[in-house]
């Protein structure tokens, strides 16, 4: 499909690979005119924001909120209370991930739809890479107006390339972290992040798994406790015991006992410990935080992302 009128546009996540992707185009592909954009659903950690505007620094163009170009309605605006008031004060889960769809691909939508309506063909740019199997799933619509274009697959770029690629822009070379700590994510060109858990998001994302949970606490625990009162006026409406997102029965207020956290961080150094013997690794080699940024997913026999979808993570 060619269209003389064509806009395109490349979605930001917070998470590695579209952060290289824009910074990809931004160097090999100057020639296309990009639209970055990143819909905040205003429960994000804050150092994606800080990955956010570091980006914006960098591929020199301001990246817009979809939700800013396209709400009419305050109370709608990034407002997740409104959006949890509509679905009965049911917690989103990966059985019911309205999240996602009310706070990240309805805005998109909804914003390029004003292109469609205009007459364009709108193409958009995902960061899926070489090393990737290919899912048709990346079609966000059937709409033949709208072309998915995978410059990664394109071009070859792999997992490696892709920290390559953010590694030489390195966006974190005046913080105080990457200065002092050549191991850390921020010296790796990642956000902080990176170090603690495995993917961009929401600070309550339901992805997280436990050892992610306990470091929330640790590392933001205003936002731990933010999520502690949103399950709490779960339970209070729902009053079954099945409204937490650590699982039945179980409220994040239980990560206050100190042995149960040292239960999880044991389960999880065990885990790591397992997985460095399958893959034939010298524990005294290598630094967990390493191991955990580069292989926890694999760590935990997920999939990359695990279950997140690429709005959320990539
Ligand atoms: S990051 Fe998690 S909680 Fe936030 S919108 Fe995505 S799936 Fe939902």
């Amino acid at each position: 499909m060619s269209n003389d009128k064509q806009v395109h546009v490349l979605g930001l996540s917070g998470g590695k690979d579209s952060a290289a992707l824009a910074l990809y185009m931004r160097d090999k592909h100057p020639e296309v005119d990009l639209i970055y954009y990143f819909t905040d659903t205003g429960k994000e950690l804050p150092e994606v924001i800080d990955f956010v505007n570091r980006l914006e620094g960098y591929v020199g163009k301001k990246i817009i909120d979809p939700y800013e170009e396209i709400c009419t309605s305050n109370r709608e605006k990034k407002d997740f209370d409104y959006w949890l008031k509509q679905h009965n004060n049911y917690l989103p889960s990966p059985q019911a991930r309205w999240c996602t769809i009310q706070m990240k691909l309805v805005p998109f939508e909804k914003w390029i739809q004003r292109y469609l309506d205009d007459g364009y063909e709108v193409v958009t740019y995902v960061g899926i890479r070489s090393d990737e199997p290919y899912r048709e799933g990346y079609q966000v619509t059937a709409n033949k107006n709208i072309t998915v274009r995978m410059p990664f697959r394109e071009d070859d770029i792999d997992l490696q390339g892709v920290k390559d690629i953010l590694q030489n822009a390195d966006l974190f070379a005046d913080t105080e972290e990457a200065k002092g700590n050549p191991n850390s994510s921020q010296a790796k060109g990642l956000p902080g992040y990176y170090d603690w858990r495995s993917r961009s998001g929401c600070t309550f994302c339901f992805y997280q798994r436990k050892i992610e949970w306990v470091r929330l606490r640790e590392l933001h625990p205003e936002a731990f406790e933010e999520a502690k009162r949103y399950e709490k006026a779960a339970e209070n409406d729902k009053g079954d015991g099945t409204f937490y997102w650590l699982g039945k029965d179980t409220p994040l207020s239980s990560l206050e006992d100190p042995d149960r956290v040292a239960r999880i961080k044991s389960e999880h150094e065990k885990k790591r410990a397992r997985f460095l013997k399958r893959k034939r690794i010298n524990p005294l080699q290598v630094i967990s935080i390493d191991v955990d940024r580069d292989f926890m997913d694999e760590m935990y026999d997920d999939q990359e992302g695990g279950g997140a979808c690429v709005t959320c993570y990539k």
